[in-house]
């Protein structure tokens, strides 16, 4: 690969260009899924080419192929070249790019158990065995479990001096029950919903999260649910589990806070945002006990790396402190706009045929203190929501509406009655405005979410959100449609 990525630099420089860089990347999936005792998908695909990207007259040109060659090398960077001179007869402004260091490293993922190294018998044995125990519980309509593992190894270079080789490897699964009666459907997921929980590590993450041991209680209470109580509509105290508040992270913060989209250049498609220029650093998005962070460094995340796709190095930063809103998520394009010396890192491509844009890293919600029992007993009425079934949001990212599988009342400290087809409204900034507990360090996961969609032509991200299950006062709360 070296051979390519020089190939690239030598032709870069006939061309002169500002700047340039290539990304050389080989990626593979495997995704398995039993439902009701029977092996439904068992697939695995792979995939490789490279992209080069040149700032050439202030304009950018993208170009990409999948045959690894010398001659496809030279051929690409050259149409890369032309892009960019057919784009500065129309351009506004010259694009500027802020310093970055010239990183020579290799990065990988830390893995205890290659995923791809464990064999389908052995994955499908636990996934067989989850299945098994949910279709124990009667009442149980479909009982899926699955799991999936992805590899993406890539050679980054660019004309300031970086040569980074990288691979990250992820792994996740889950279970879902469904109960039907009637017209009537109630699903309940662990450990979340949408094909389960990931993190970028070995297959020991699905074997640590004990399907078989939830299964059965995760049927049950999908068959419980067909004859609970509706959840209340009224205004009352909100306890959000990780799932949930890690989707309600990503909608109302995560995707607000991404400064593409800030400028307007996503409004066509993702949208826009409320999180306008004049905010950074004054505006109060939530209150006083909300600390946000974008990290990249954290272990274990699928927003964990070593260096983005413009050669930035993974970075922790603060993006709310103290409830005020400080950072927007920036690339090496954007970073000055907002008077920025250095990206902090979020620029990823979708492979090797797409451009890098700004994506969310870990964007977290750091810890507070107490257990969550703590924190129920703390509460003396109010109602807990846990696992995502629904969500919508406006373009701007104010309005949202969120409903869940399950809850529970809260009366006197304790969980009571289970309700079912709950749901919650709110306004961004008022709600994060109510924060008013958050759990400590040792009830926060990094909960993976690998579907973010944005860019056109779309482009697929897997991002995560570190929380701990959290209580918000004065939330509107009623029944999911
Ligand atoms: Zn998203």
């Amino acid at each position: 690969m070296k051979e390519l990525t020089d190939n690239f630099l030598n032709a870069a420089q006939t061309f002169g260009v500002q700047y340039g860089d290539i990304r050389v990347i080989e990626r593979a999936h495997e995704g398995i899924a039993v439902k009701n005792g029977k092996v439904e998908e068992l697939q695995r695909d792979s995939d490789s080419g490279f992209g080069v990207r040149v700032l050439h007259k202030g304009c950018w040109g993208f170009a990409s192929s999948r045959e690894l060659s010398a001659n496809e090398v030279a051929r690409i960077t050259k149409l890369a070249v032309e892009i960019a001179e057919a784009s500065a007869t129309l351009k506004k402004e010259d694009v500027r790019l802020v310093d970055e260091p010239a990183h020579k490293e290799t990065w990988a993922t830390p893995v205890q158990e290659d995923p791809f190294a464990v064999s389908i018998e052995d994955k499908l044995k636990l996934l067989l065995a989850a299945n098994e125990e949910m279709r124990k519980v009667e009442g149980i309509t479909n009982a899926t479990s699955s799991a999936d593992c992805f590899r993406e190894h890539q050679w980054f270079a660019n004309t300031e001096g970086s040569d980074i080789e990288q691979t990250i490897i992820e792994a996740g699964g889950g279970i879902e029950a469904v109960a039907v009666r009637g017209n009537e459907f109630q699903r309940r997921s662990y450990p979340n919903s949408f094909r389960g929980q990931y993190h970028t590590a070995g297959f020991e993450v699905v074997r640590s999260y004990d399907l078989v041991g939830n299964a059965q209680r995760i049927a049950t209470e999908a068959v419980q649910l067909l004859d609970a109580d509706e959840c209340p509509s009224t205004t009352t105290t909100l306890v959000l589990d990780g799932p949930q508040l890690a989707l309600q992270v990503h909608e109302s913060i995560g995707h607000p806070i991404e400064l593409d989209r800030v400028l307007g250049s996503e409004a066509a498609y993702a949208g826009m945002s409320f999180v306008t220029l004049e905010k950074k650093g004054s505006f109060k998005y939530g209150s006083d006990i909300m600390h946000v962070t974008a990290d990249a460094t954290l272990p274990g995340g699928l927003g964990s790396f070593g260096f983005d796709d413009d050669g930035v190095q993974a970075q922790r930063v603060d993006i709310i402190k103290d409830g005020v809103f400080l950072d927007y998520l920036t690339n090496r394009e954007t970073a000055h706009i907002v008077g920025n010396s250095r990206s902090n890192g979020t620029n990823r491509a979708d492979g090797w045929n797409r451009i890098p844009i700004i994506r969310m890293t870990n964007i977290n919600l750091e810890p507070g203190e107490g257990s969550f029992d703590d924190l129920i007993a703390d509460t003396k009425d109010g109602v807990y929501m846990s696992t995502n079934r629904s969500w919508s949001i406006d373009d701007r990212r104010v309005n949202f509406q969120f409903g869940t599988e399950i809850a529970w009342e809260i009366v006197n400290g304790k969980l009571g009655r289970m309700l079912k087809n709950p749901n919650y409204t709110g306004i961004t900034p008022r709600f994060w405005g109510s924060l008013d507990r958050i759990c400590g360090p040792e009830e926060w996961v990094i909960w993976g979410t690998p579907n973010c969609g944005k860019g056109q032509p779309s482009q697929t991200a897997h991002v995560a959100h570190g929380v701990a299950p959290s209580r918000f006062r004065n939330v509107q709360i009623g029944i999911r449609g």
